[in-house]
């Protein structure tokens, strides 16, 4: 007699840009492998701002990358929720972590953090200054304009990361006990995208590979609140013929009007298979990529020279 079997969860993923710019190439990519890799199984696929670091928000960004997920026939299935709006949320926890004892104010300044060593990213590994011994309450006398930092384990932190391979990451020489809230009062980064992706139930990530070096610190953050972790895929990013990484930084172009070229770019950058017919409209483009995607041909770096995909900002592309 043959059981039946437990119904799989449903795949959830996400899209979580910065509203720092305009869409480009490089963040096309992202949504694109995000959103293949969801709808392929019939899953889920969300979409948030996040505006968590309110200094680095471009104003009108956050409208103008969602007009144009819309263009390019991205469909997400709720609204899109904003990091700045989940302030008590974020308090909550860090709160919860406080309580248990995994986080510690810290009241160094940046002058007397300037020499401590870089850790293999070129980061500055937090020496430990303010880190109490464990157990010990630290009388803290205004923890509101304090920095929070998790306590990170000596163990190395492992994963499998579905495109990448085996990782293995030591924190307290990468980065030490990091940030989660600001002395300035904004949360960080990396509280702020564990907490969303919890609360939004994401079970699948599906993000640039520039993130990768970051995702053991999160792997240790869902450790220390109890919850499971989603599986991680980093894909390739972009660069500029240069070799940098695309970026408002390194001035990559807006995604053009078109959105045909660009997809069509950004399949063939992720080494999918060749669509054998060209489409008329980005929803018949959505139709055949669900049923041809393929997430065991992702390279794990770029597998095209730039010239070849880097798009130009006229709507043609040099594919
Ligand atoms: N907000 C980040 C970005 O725009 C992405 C973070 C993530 O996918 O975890 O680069």
């Amino acid at each position: 007699m043959s059981l039946p079997s437990a119904p799989l969860p449903r795949r959830v993923g996400r899209f979580a840009p910065s509203p720092t710019g305009p869409l480009h190439f490089g963040s096309l990519l992202a949504a694109l492998a995000s959103y293949c890799d969801a709808r392929h199984v019939g899953g889920q696929w969300l979409v948030r701002i996040e505006d968590v670091d309110g200094g680095r928000e471009v104003s009108g960004a956050a409208e103008n990358i969602l007009q144009t997920l819309r263009r390019y026939g991205f469909r997400w299935d709720t609204e899109a929720p904003r990091q700045s709006a989940r302030s008590a949320r974020y308090r909550q926890v860090l709160d919860a972590l406080i309580d248990a004892g995994h986080v510690y104010p810290c009241a160094c300044s940046r002058q007397r953090l300037q020499h401590a060593p870089l850790g293999a990213s070129g980061e500055r590994v937090y020496p430990g200054y303010c880190r109490p011994m464990p157990d010990k309450i630290v009388p803290f006398e205004n923890h509101e304009t304090a920095a929070w930092r998790l306590r990170v384990p000596e163990m190395p932190r492992r994963f499998t990361d579905l495109v990448q391979g085996e990782q293995s990451q030591h924190l307290p020489s990468e980065c030490g006990d990091f940030i989660l809230k600001r002395r300035d009062g904004f949360y960080a980064y990396h509280l702020a995208v564990v907490v969303d992706d919890i609360d939004q139930g994401i079970t699948d990530i599906v993000r640039g590979a520039d993130l990768l070096a970051l995702t053991p610190r999160h792997l240790w953050l869902y450790e220390c609140l109890g919850h499971p972790p989603p599986k991680y895929s980093h894909i390739p990013v972009a660069v500029t013929p240069e070799g940098q990484k695309l970026s408002k930084q390194t001035r990559a172009p807006a995604l053009p009007e078109n959105p045909l070229p660009s997809l069509l770019t950004a399949w063939r950058f992720l080494a999918q298979t060749q669509p054998p017919q060209s489409f008329s409209t980005p929803e018949t483009f959505w139709d055949w990529a669900m049923a041809h995607w393929n997430p065991s041909a992702i390279p794990r770096a770029i597998s095209l020279p730039a010239p070849f995909w880097c798009p130009r900002n006229d709507g043609r592309s040099r594919v």
